[in-house]
């Protein structure tokens, strides 16, 4: 494992910091509009977040690692890692179409036809093209190999029927890929298929979801009679499951999440410096500063377990199970930095945006409900725990299926 940033990668750092300050006002007015996007302009703070990622790329800040036959960079991961850590000091909005980018991107790259990746990757990085991932179903989640949503060949198409649920930006994405089961009479793992769906097909309907924060982040998808070509059948007929791994384990990994807890934790130093406690600031009772201190040293914990996953995936190395101890670790840090913020904030805690009395907009009550769902998506902590158990530890397993 080689932790070192080389001096060329230190160059590279630094012309992207000097770039990324040059574009500093647009950044701002991104930012802004993602955090203030209210049901009237929600359309122009996709437009406006769609067109940041556009900028950047055209820069060659997105797609790193990505061959450039498909408009990525051919550079390193580790230009990748630095440009996240970079947007991620400057406190850019997260890029929208992070599902493409760090989920199916991979799996084309490595599962796909030459002619699905011509069309689909470059459209990725562009932002013209949102992701959705359709995997969940009402009785398939954990179990996800339960899944009963059928696709059934006829002619050059699929058609397919059934339901998907927990979907998110389902309502904003232009394509979603989805799992199927293609063979009913096959062994649950042996019988599903990986499609690609454009969301404007006949039959495909999208019902959003409230969530606890009170948001809209996903949504139900059904699917009646959903024609669906051949042509985006990606990998092996009835071979989706093995492909699935891939996806899951790159939705795992990553050091976006770290990136995202540092931010928290800094600004949560911030609310601390406001709020009065005693005679004195929040920042100054010895407790508080005590968790602040050891949530801060988790969070560097964590960065380092990202460097290693990275380390193993340059040296040719899937991410692996160990993905799942940085997901696990990185959804209970996230909960106990919203915990500890709403500890600060005390009795004003529950006080929400329409409230004169609101601490910061309500922010740190809206992050409190969000992180709970951190142990849910992407694989419950339960689930990583036994992947943990199972492929880092080598235990036997608890429960057969
Ligand atoms: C914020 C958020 C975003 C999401 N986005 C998407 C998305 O974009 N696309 C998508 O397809 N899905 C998405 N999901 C769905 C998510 O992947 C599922 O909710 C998750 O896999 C759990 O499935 P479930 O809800 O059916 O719960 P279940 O699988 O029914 O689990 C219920 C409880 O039982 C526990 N449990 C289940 N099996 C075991 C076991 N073997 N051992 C120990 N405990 C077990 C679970 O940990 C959980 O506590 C999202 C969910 C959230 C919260």
């Amino acid at each position: 494992m080689d932790l070192h940033f080389s001096p060329e990668d230190e160059e590279f750092r630094a012309r992207l910091h000097a770039w990324l300050e040059e574009h500093a006002g647009r950044l701002e007015d991104a930012a802004g509009v993602m955090k203030g996007a209210g049901a009237a302009n929600i359309m122009d703070a996709i437009q406006m977040a769609r067109d940041w990622q556009r900028t950047l790329w055209e820069a060659g800040y997105v797609g790193l690692s990505w061959p450039e036959k498909y408009g990525g960079q051919d550079a390193s991961l580790t230009e990748q890692v630095i440009v996240t850590e970079e947007l991620a000091a400057v406190s850019t909005p997260p890029l929208i179409n992070t599902i493409g980018l760090t989920i199916l991107g991979p799996t084309l790259i490595r599962h796909g036809t030459e002619q699905q990746r011509e069309r689909f990757l470059p459209k990725i990085l562009t932002a013209e093209e949102l992701w959705c991932q359709g995997f969940s179903e009402p009785e398939a989640g954990s179990d996800l190999a339960a899944l009963t949503t059928r696709a059934e060949i006829d002619g050059d198409d699929f058609v397919v029927n059934g339901q998907k649920v927990w979907t998110s930006l389902a309502p904003i994405a232009d394509w979603c890929f989805l799992l199927v089961r293609s063979d009913p009479d096959a062994p649950k793992r042996e019988g599903i298929s990986y499609l690609l769906c454009d969301m404007k097909t006949p039959g495909l309907t999208v019902t959003p979801l409230r969530n606890a924060a009170g948001g809209i982040h996903f949504s139900e998808m059904f699917f009646r009679d959903v024609r669906i070509p051949r042509a985006n059948l990606v990998g092996d007929l009835h071979g989706g499951w093995q492909i699935a791994r891939t996806t899951l384990e790159h939705e795992r990994s990553g050091l976006s999440s770290v990136l995202a807890l540092e931010q928290n934790l800094a600004r949560l130093r911030r609310t601390a410096s406001n709020i009065a406690l005693g005679d004195g600031r929040a920042i100054d009772d010895q407790a508080i500063s005590r968790e602040l201190a050891q949530l801060w040293i988790e969070v560097e914990g964590l960065r380092h377990l990202g460097y290693r996953t990275l380390s193993d995936q340059i040296a040719g190395r899937p991410p692996g199970a160990t993905a799942s101890v940085g997901k696990l670790f990185a959804a209970q840090l996230r909960q106990r930095i919203t915990h500890l913020a709403l500890k600060i904030e005390g009795p004003l805690a529950p006080v929400t945006k329409k409230s004169p009395h609101v601490v910061e907009r309500g922010r740190w009550n809206a992050a409190y409900f969000d992180a709970l769902g951190h142990s849910i998506g992407g694989g419950t902590s339960e689930i990583q725990r036994n992947t943990i158990a199972e492929r880092v530890l080598g235990l036997p397993r608890s429960v057969q299926d």
